[in-house]
């Protein structure tokens, strides 16, 4: 029986190629990767991507590879050979990289071709026929890439050339509405889809603007990025930068994301965020740092708070009656770091 790899995201698009090419009567190996800036956990089930790929391949009895790509892709999203798309989205070098991960498994599992549930001109960045072809030149898959949504509309495959596949029973969807693929899974009794629009927090403008900062300052890393998630974002000088949370999960959070070195703010005595500061703080920076906040407390009309702080793993804690910041300092604070 031939074989193939299929990348399964666990969205509607993967999950659609994946039901078409299992009654191809193909035995498909699925591949998930992952990377910190999936939003499918955000969208649905709370639980990760990985989890609704496993749903997929569950459902259709294949076996299914979870792979990490972060430190793969934080080197890519660092430096794009192809550039970035209208965010700090690498989609072309990012394709490349999976494509390339997927070519490895191909070879070590001895399939044949490799199947995508990508839709001709649905995303702007990968998903044009040029764009498609120079992905599978840069990872050495030429021909070998079958997209089942839009073959018929794409140039013959290998696997259609030789017949492993009929080029008669693929399809071809174009374009950003979702709607045939919604009939589609209609018509295949596919009703639970989750991930239906799947996504990325690198198009998402201000979290792109974050991951600019990080990178501009040559602070990319997997301890940055969590923080970036955690919380309103702050740069406070070429070096500083101070992360608040939002809600008691993002406090919870900073304060298990908290490293030795790092500055742990705290509210004395009323409700209010936690806050991380990273880098050198001046007294200066420590005193705007506990205004912005005071500004995030539960002040009860007053418009100061008091705010504690120390620098771990010490556990010599000073403690700062601190008026709130303005919001027009809050403002020009904001718009010269994209904090949220
Ligand atoms: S949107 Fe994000 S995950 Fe998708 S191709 Fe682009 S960079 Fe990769």
């Amino acid at each position: 029986m031939m074989k193939a790899i299929i990348l399964l995201s666990g969205g509607l698009d993967s999950t659609l190629a994946a039901e078409l090419m299992s009654r191809e009567g193909l035995e498909l190996i699925a591949v998930n990767f992952k990377t910190p800036f999936c939003l499918c956990d955000r969208h649905s089930s709370g639980l990760g991507c990985g989890s609704n790929a496993r749903r997929v391949a569950d459902s259709l009895g294949i076996e299914l590879k979870i792979i990490n790509a972060t430190e793969d892709f934080l080197k890519v999203l660092e430096k794009p050979a192809h550039g970035y798309g209208a965010n700090m989205n690498p989609c072309i070098d990012c394709r490349i990289l999976f494509f390339k991960k997927s070519r490895e498994l191909m070879e070590q599992s001895g399939s044949s071709f490799i199947i995508t549930g990508e839709v001709l001109g649905q995303r702007p960045m990968s998903q044009f026929r040029r764009q498609m072809n120079l992905i599978e030149r840069e990872a050495g898959l030429e021909g070998l890439v079958v997209r089942p949504l839009s073959a018929k509309l794409l140039a013959p495959t290998i696997p259609e050339k030789n017949g492993w596949i009929s080029r008669e029973r693929m399809l071809d969807i174009a374009g950003r509405s979702r709607r045939p693929q919604m009939a589609l899974a209609r018509d295949l009794g596919i009703n639970d889809y989750p991930c239906a629009a799947g996504g990325c927090l690198l198009t998402d403008p201000k979290f792109a603007g974050r991951i600019k900062d990080l990178i501009d300052h040559g602070e990319l890393d997997m301890q940055n990025i969590s923080l970036l998630k955690s919380g309103r974002y702050f740069r406070l000088s070429q070096n500083a930068k101070l992360i608040v949370g939002r809600n008691e999960g993002e406090n919870k959070m900073l304060a298990i994301l908290a490293k030795d070195g790092d500055i742990l703010f705290e509210p004395l005595g009323i409700n209010g965020p936690v806050a991380i500061g990273k880098g050198p703080f001046s007294s200066q920076l420590l005193d705007v740092s506990c205004r912005i906040m005071a500004r995030y407390c539960d002040r009860n009309g007053k418009n100061y708070a008091d705010i504690s702080y120390r620098r771990l793993p010490d556990d010599q804690v000073m403690t700062v009656w601190s008026v709130c910041l303005d919001e027009g300092d809050l403002a020009k604070l904001r718009a010269l770091t994209n904090a949220a």
